[in-house]
């Protein structure tokens, strides 16, 4: 069977390898066999492995949905009852974990930091004297919404000196950008099977303490499907998802970490940071600019600004990149002049250098001139 190979350069899916798709054609298997039970137990531990946790300490709890339901599950599970979450929101992923906070009632202080530039360490430092009820310390390690990195191993050692678990939101770092739990400060962190590790959409997991999710067996329960402990719980007792599992995204996942395993950590990250390397280049050479400074990029995302120049149409140009097998990504609320290139998924520099052949044949046909321009 071959399969067209498309290039993603959106922030997620990602461009996969063909022999993940294929690993998702098994025989039919009810998931409550043992045998599917193990493969998710064998899963589990390696996804901890991908961030050198201790396997004693530190367990992952599987989800069936999108990177958002971690989220949404770390948020509502791990408050105590009557303490409050701290939001670091300087992005459109962390303004969503604010929003989830919202949803839930859950009491919560907002940190706003602009979007362009690391967060103010000594403001972060400030509300946690301030407000001693807070638990929960969140911040998204790579703002997808810009490629801004955030300084998650000086937010978490704030959050443990006043006592409080750091929670990062690492879903579009996870398996591509080296991460260590304990040297890193985190308590938790989290990603979906079809970032980082090019796996396909539909399985979510939430890597963190054990001692602190069995701790949250007595928090409030504000979820029925979401909970973090009923779970971890489920998984402790029968090695099964509480409900019904993504049967087949599992087999693939399971697939893809062969792959990352046999790629390597620091391969693969090589790997994503020439290919960011080669978007970046590729950008210089048609006077595009970047709306984030290159040293406070996480190094797999270019959120790029739309030129001032009336031949430019989004639409039409990732139109015409799509038709030839090539996705661009729109920017997001609050960075709407924007448009992203991504790192993620099974490419490299030749991909790219394809890539802006037919992205300058896109300028060329909507008739914005290159070197593009800039009214500032
Ligand atoms: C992709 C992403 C998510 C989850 O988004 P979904 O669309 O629900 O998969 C969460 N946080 C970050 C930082 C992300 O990049």
């Amino acid at each position: 069977m071959t399969i067209k190979r498309n290039i993603l350069l959106n922030p997620g899916p990602a461009t996969t390898t063909d022999t993940v798709k294929l690993a998702q054609v098994v025989p039919d298997i009810c998931p409550r066999e043992k045998e599917f039970a193990g493969l998710m137990a064998g899963l589990r531990q390696e996804l901890v492995r991908v961030v050198h946790g201790d396997a004693e300490k530190y367990t992952a709890v599987l989800l069936c949905g999108s990177g958002t339901l971690c989220m949404d599950v770390c948020l509502n599970s791990l408050l105590p009852e009557g303490k409050q979450a701290l939001i670091i929101n300087n992005g459109a992923y962390s303004a969503r974990a604010a929003e989830i906070c919202r949803y839930y009632g859950l009491p919560h202080v907002e940190l706003k930091f602009p979007l362009d530039r690391p967060p103010d360490l000594a403001a972060v430092e400030r509300s946690l004297a301030e407000n001693r009820g807070i638990a929960l310390v969140y911040a998204t390690h790579n703002e997808t919404g810009t490629g801004l990195l955030n300084p998650i191993s000086a937010i978490g050692a704030l959050a443990h000196r006043y006592g409080a678990v750091f929670v990062a939101d690492t879903t579009s770092t996870y398996a591509m950008r080296p991460i260590s739990l304990e040297a890193e400060e985190i308590d938790f962190c989290m990603a979906s099977a079809q970032k980082g590790l090019m796996g396909m959409t539909g399985l979510s997991f939430v890597i963190g303490r054990r001692d602190l999710i069995e701790a949250s067996r007595n928090y409030p329960r504000r979820s029925y499907y979401c909970n973090l402990w009923r779970q971890y719980d489920c998984f402790e007792r029968t090695g099964e998802m509480e409900f019904t599992p993504p049967v087949q995204t599992v087999y693939a996942a399971v697939q893809a970490m062969k792959e990352y395993w046999a790629e390597g950590e620091e391969a693969k990250w090589e790997r994503h940071t020439r290919v960011m390397e080669a978007i970046h280049r590729g950008l210089e050479a048609l006077g595009f600019q970047e709306l984030i400074r290159r040293e406070d990029q996480a190094g797999l995302v270019a959120a790029v600004r739309c030129p001032d120049d009336p031949g430019w149409s989004f639409e039409a140009v990732h139109d015409y990149c799509y038709a030839r097998g090539f996705t661009i990504y729109p920017g997001k609320a609050g960075t709407a002049g924007t448009f992203r290139l991504c790192a993620l998924g099974a490419i490299d520099t030749p991909d790219i250098e394809a890539f802006f052949q037919v992205f300058r044949a896109a300028l060329a046909q909507c008739g914005v001139s290159v070197p593009v321009r800039y009214k500032d």
